[in-house]
C-alpha cells in the first residue's frame, strides 16, 4: 500500500539503475519515488560478483564497446558521459573506497556489496528520495503523455516514469521480467529475452566425469557452419551437465537466441601449440614411456580427471602399449587435444543467468535522454533494455550509465515544466471548470456526465471518494460516527480516481470499488464520515489536482464552494425531496433492489439535512451559482439549460 499520492517522478524498480536515476534526478532538483515489490532494495546488486560487487570496469570507452554484445551504438551517448571513471568518482565521494583487479574489475576495496547498496540507499534518503513497497501495474497515460503509475496500493500520479525494473535474471532477487510486460503494453518492441552470461548445458555424458575441473589457458571456439563466432583464450571449468566459468559465459551471450544445434564447440586443450609441435611433443613423450600403458602415459599432458575421457574418446584401447600405438592413433589423440569437441544443448536457466540478452528494443529510445519515442516523460534505464555486455562490470557500467541518463533528463523536464507553468501562472487557472453541487438525486451524476461529453471535459464525480471511504469504514465495522475511529482508518488507507476509456473509476487502496459503493448503506455511510473535516481535508488535494491539470465537470456538495471557489461556471441542482425520491426509487426497481418509497424518501430527507447541516462545507448555493430547479423538467432539457449556463459563463 502507497500513502504518495503524487511525485514528480516515479522510478519503476530498486535496483542499481533505478537508484541512480532516482539520486541524480533528486540532486537536481526533482521530487522522486522509487516503487519496488521487493522487500530489499537493490537485491542483485548484493550479490553480484559473488557478493563483492564488480561496479564497473577501469578500461578505455573503446575496450568498454568491444566487451559490449548487443546495444553499443545505443550507449555511446551516455556512457561517454557517465562511463566507468565518473562511476568510480561517484562511489568513491559516496565513502566507497575502490580497488581495481585482474582484467580491469572494480570492486569495492571492503570486498562487501552491501557497502555499495548502502551508499546508495543512504544517498537516495539525504536527497530525498521517498521509497513505497508495492507493484507497479501499469504505467498511466493520456495524450501520450505519461500521468502516473498504478500500483497495487493504488495510483501515483506523476510527470515522468523512469522504468528501471531489470531484466529475467535471478528471478528470486525480484527481477521476473515485469517491465517488458508494462512497455509492451504501451506500444513499446520487446525483442526476444534469453538468459546470458550462463552456464551452458552439453549433451557429452563425460563432463559429469570431469565436474569441478577448472581448466586454464585453453581456448574455447564455437562456430556456426563456417563463421566462428567465438574464438578466445581464457578459463573455464566442467559441471555436473555441461561446462560454465568465464570463457563459457562470455560464449553464452555470444550464442544467445541461436539455434544451438547448428553449433560445432570445441576446446583446444593445448593452444600455445600448434598441431605439428604438439605432435612432436606426444612423439617425444611417447618414446620416453614406451612400455607404459597408454592410460598411464598422459600424465604430463592432461589433468587426472580428463585422462580417462580423452582415453575413451581417442579409441585406444587403455591397456595398449604406448609403443604399439600406430601414428594415426597419434593423429587422433593431437586432433582431440586440438579440438574437444562439445555439443551445446541447452543453457542453465534463468537462476544461473547472470543478465538478460534481449529486451527493450533501443531503436524506440533517444540514446542521450534514456526517454521512449513513443510516450513523453516515460524513460527506460538498466537491463529491462535491450543491451548487454561481457562479465566484469559492464553490465552494472550499463545500468549506471542509462540510470544517470535517465535521471538528468527526466529531472530536467520536471524544472522545465515547472519554469513554463511559473511563467504562465495563470495556465492552472486557465483551465475550465464546471461545478455541480446539489442534494442527492437531483440528477447531478447524469447531468454532469452529458455535459463533461459535451465540453470534452472529464467527469468527477467526487461523492465515490467519500462512498469509499464509508465502503472502507463498513468493512473495518468502525462506527461512522466515531471520529477517532474514521481518523484512524484514514491513516491506512488510499483513495484515488482513474480513468478508464474515459470512466471514472474509484480505487480503494488499488482495488476498484466503483460498483461496491453504490448501496444505500454506503450513501448513508459516506454521507456521515463526510461531516468529519479530517475526511474533506483528506481528499480535498486530491479533487484540486484533477481540476488543475484537466477542465473538468465535477459534481458534489461542496464543489463551488469550498473545492473550487475558482470555478468559471457553478450549477447548484435541486428538485422537491419527493420528486428525488421518487427517481432514486424507480432506479432501484429497475436495477431489480427491493424499496419502499417512504424509506427511501426519509433516507433522503436525513441525507439531506445532515449534508446541509454540518459544520464543515455544508451544501449550500454559492454566492455566483445559479439554481437549476429539475423537479418539472427531463434530463434532455436540464442538460440543455446546463450547457446553455456553462457556455454563457465559461465563453465557449
Ligand atoms: O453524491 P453522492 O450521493 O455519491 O455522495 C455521497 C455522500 O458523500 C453525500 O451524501 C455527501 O454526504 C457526501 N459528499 C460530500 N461532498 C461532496 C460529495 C459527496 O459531502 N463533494
Amino acid at each position: 500500500m502507497t500513502a504518495v499520492k503524487r511525485t514528480d517522478i516515479v522510478v519503476v524498480g530498486g535496483g542499481a539503475a533505478g537508484y541512480i536515476s532516482a539520486i541524480i534526478a533528486a540532486r537536481n532538483g526533482a521530487g522522486v519515488t522509487i516503487a519496488d515489490k521487493a522487500k530489499r532494495p537493490l537485491m542483485k546488486l548484493r550479490i553480484s560478483g559473488k557478493g563483492r560487487c564488480n561496479l564497473t570496469n577501469n578500461c578505455t570507452d573503446r575496450e568498454f564497446f568491444d566487451n559490449i554484445f548487443r546495444g553499443d551504438k545505443f550507449l555511446r551517448s551516455a556512457v561517454s558521459r557517465f562511463g566507468p571513471s565518473e562511476i568510480m568518482e561517484f562511489f568513491e565521494e559516496l565513502g566507497v573506497p575502490l580497488k581495481t583487479e585482474r582484467g580491469r574489475r572494480v570492486f569495492p576495496v571492503s570486498d562487501k556489496a552491501a557497502d555499495v547498496a548502502e551508499a546508495l540507499i543512504g544517498e537516495a534518503e539525504r536527497c530525498g528520495v521517498r521509497t513505497v513497497r508495492g507493484e507497479v501495474v501499469r504505467i498511466l497515460t493520456d495524450g501520450g503523455k505519461v500521468t502516473g503509475v498504478q500500483t497495487d496500493g493504488g495510483v501515483i500520479d506523476c510527470s515522468a516514469v523512469i522504468l528501471a525494473t531489470g531484466g529475467r535474471s535471478y528471478p528470486g532477487t525480484g527481477s521476473t521480467g515485469d517491465g517488458y510486460r508494462i512497455a509492451r503494453e504501451l506500444g513499446h518492441t520487446v525483442t526476444k529475452t534469453y538468459p546470458a552470461l550462463v552456464s551452458l548445458r552439453c549433451s557429452e555424458d563425460w563432463c559429469s566425469e570431469a565436474e569441478g575441473l577448472s581448466l586454464r589457458n585453453v581456448t574455447l571456439t564455437c562456430r556456426e557452419g563456417k563463421k566462428t563466432l567465438f574464438s578466445e583464450m581464457g578459463e573455464m571449468l566442467f559441471t555436473r551437465d555441461g561446462i560454465s566459468g568465464p570463457l563459457v559465459l562470455t560464449l553464452s551471450s555470444v550464442i544467445a537466441g541461436k539455434d544451438y544445434s547448428g553449433l560445432k564447440t570445441t576446446i583446444d586443450l593445448k593452444p600455445s601449440l600448434d598441431r605439428a609441435t604438439l605432435d612432436k611433443r606426444v612423439l617425444r613423450d611417447m618414446s620416453a614411456m614406451s612400455n607404459r600403458e597408454f592410460k598411464n602415459s598422459l600424465g604430463d599432458l592432461l589433468p587426472k580427471s580428463l585422462i580417462p575421457v580423452i582415453v575413451k574418446l581417442s579409441g585406444i584401447s587403455p591397456e595398449k602399449k604406448v609403443n604399439g600405438i600406430t601414428a594415426d592413433e597419434r593423429s587422433r589423440l593431437t586432433d582431440l587435444l586440438k579440438e574437444l569437441p562439445l555439443t551445446i544443448c541447452g543453457d542453465g536457466g534463468w537462476n544461473d543467468a547472470i543478465v538478460t540478452a534481449g529486451g527493450i528494443a533501443t531503436k524506440e529510445i533517444d540514446p542521450k535522454t534514456m526517454e521512449s519515442k513513443l510516450v513523453s516523460g516515460l524513460y527506460i534505464a538498466g537491463e529491462v533494455l535491450d543491451a548487454d555486455g561481457a562479465t566484469g562490470g559492464y553490465n552494472l557500467t550499463i545500468a549506471f550509465s542509462t540510470g544517470h541518463a535517465a535521471g538528468t533528463a527526466a529531472a530536467e523536464r520536471i524544472s522545465e515544466g515547472l519554469s513554463a507553468e511559473k511563467e504562465t501562472d495563470n495556465t492552472v487557472k486557465s483551465m475550465k471548470a464546471i461545478a455541480i453541487d446539489g442534494p442527492a438525486g437531483a440528477g447531478k451524476s447524469s447531468i454532469a456526465r452529458r455535459v463533461a461529453k459535451e465540453f470534452g471535459f472529464i467527469y468527477v464525480d467526487t461523492g465515490a471518494l467519500y462512498r469509499a471511504i464509508g465502503l472502507s469504514a463498513i468493512r473495518s465495522g468502525i462506527d461512522v460516527h466515531d471520529r477517532a475511529a474514521v481518523i484512524g482508518l484514514l491513516a491506512g488507507i488510499d483513495v484515488d480516481l482513474a480513468y478508464v476509456n474515459g470512466e471514472q473509476k474509484v480505487l480503494l487502496c488499488g482495488e476498484d470499488v466503483s460498483g461496491e459503493i453504490r448501496t444505500e448503506a454506503v450513501s448513508m455511510a459516506a454521507s456521515a464520515v463526510s461531516a468529519l473535516p479530517e475526511v474533506r481535508e483528506f481528499l480535498l488535494e486530491l479533487q484540486r489536482d484533477l481540476a488543475r491539470r484537466n477542465d473538468v465537470v465535477m459534481d458534489g456538495r461542496d464543489i463551488g464552494t469550498v473545492v473550487l471557489p475558482d470555478a468559471g461556471c457553478k450549477i447548484f441542482l435541486t428538485a422537491t425531496a419527493e420528486e428525488r425520491a421518487m427517481r432514486r426509487y424507480k432506479e432501484l426497481k429497475a436495477k431489480g433492489i427491493y424499496a419502499v418509497y417512504e424509506a427511501v424518501l426519509e433516507d433522503l430527507k436525513k441525507r439531506d439535512y445532515d449534508d446541509s447541516h454540518r459544520d464543515i462545507a455544508p451544501l449550500k448555493l454559492a454566492d455566483d451559482g445559479i439554481e437549476v430547479d429539475t423537479t418539472e423538467i427531463d434530463l434532455d432539457e436540464a442538460v440543455n439549460r446546463v450547457v446553455r449556463i456553462a457556455k454563457e459563463r465559461l465563453g465557449i
